[in-house]
């Protein structure tokens, strides 16, 4: 660990990245992504070692989410949750900025 923490908005171009190589093979996608970290860890926030670890959504700031990601048997990158839109989301407070990979949601125009 140094300096102050860095989770969050820093690592938005990453999983914006990620979830942008959804489809892609992970091995592929993997190694573009960890040369670009001092650390494998933030990929982590995202893609789903395990069966037990998937989620449709990973919260990574307090109102900022991005859709999950998992590594099929065939080593291919996916999304979690496919149908997932920003737009069927319910905020679960109206004083912040909610937003699931960059787009924000609960907001009536
Ligand atoms: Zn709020």
């Amino acid at each position: 660990m140094r300096g102050k923490a860095r989770r969050g908005l820093d690592y938005t171009p990453l999983f914006r990245f990620l979830l942008s190589r959804a489809g892609a093979t992970w091995d592929s996608v993997y190694s573009e992504a960890i040369g670009r970290l001092d650390r494998p860890d933030p990929i982590f926030w995202l893609v789903a070692r395990h069966e037990s670890e998937r989620r449709d959504m990973v919260r990574v700031g307090e109102s900022t989410w991005f859709s999950g990601l998992f590594v099929d048997e065939d080593g291919i990158l996916r999304l979690v949750n496919p149908g997932l839109r920003a737009e069927d989301l319910m905020p679960d407070c109206s004083c912040c900025t909610h937003t699931l990979n960059g787009v924000r949601f609960g907001t009536k125009t």
